[in-house]
């Protein structure tokens, strides 16, 4: 078992210091509530859409460093990608995230967190709002998602 404070790579300090995009949408096209009631994260996704491209995501609420790192991180990646792309990123961050597998290349900032699959409470923390935002790609109707 590694100690916790290995996990906390300058990457995601930066991030939870200065979180990207940590505003609400003043005309969001879609929006999808996130939940982590285990570790008390709580976000709002906002997106931007231009046919199935996502032209612009923001975030807001409150939570953990890893939480927020991550939803930072997620919505400066999701920025022009297609819902496509942001599930085939989600894909692999999400089997980085369980199993410590560093496979992609698409990953960048986000392989700052592969130190998560030590700490099985923080996977919750680091896909929360990747599982908002896919949700609300998805659908039109603001949705609550809830990961436990
Ligand atoms: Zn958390």
């Amino acid at each position: 078992m590694q100690d916790i404070a290995d996990l906390y790579q300058a990457v995601i300090l930066d991030h939870n210091r200065r979180p990207r995009n940590f505003e609400e949408m003043e005309h969001p096209d879609r929006v999808a509530v996130g939940d982590n009631p285990v570790c008390g994260d709580h976000y709002t996704v906002f997106l931007k859409m231009e046919g199935d491209r996502i032209e612009k995501a923001t975030f807001h609420g409150a939570g953990c460093a890893i939480s927020k790192a991550s939803a930072s991180v997620m919505t400066s990646m999701l920025k022009g990608k297609t819902l496509d792309e942001a599930k085939a990123i989600y894909q692999d961050f999400h089997r980085m995230v369980t199993t410590g597998e560093v496979s992609a290349d698409n990953l960048s900032d986000l392989s700052a967190f592969a130190g998560v699959f030590q700490f099985p409470a923080r996977i919750k923390c680091a896909t929360l709002s990747w599982h908002a935002a896919l949700n609300a790609a998805k659908g039109s109707e603001p949705e609550a998602v809830t990961t436990e």
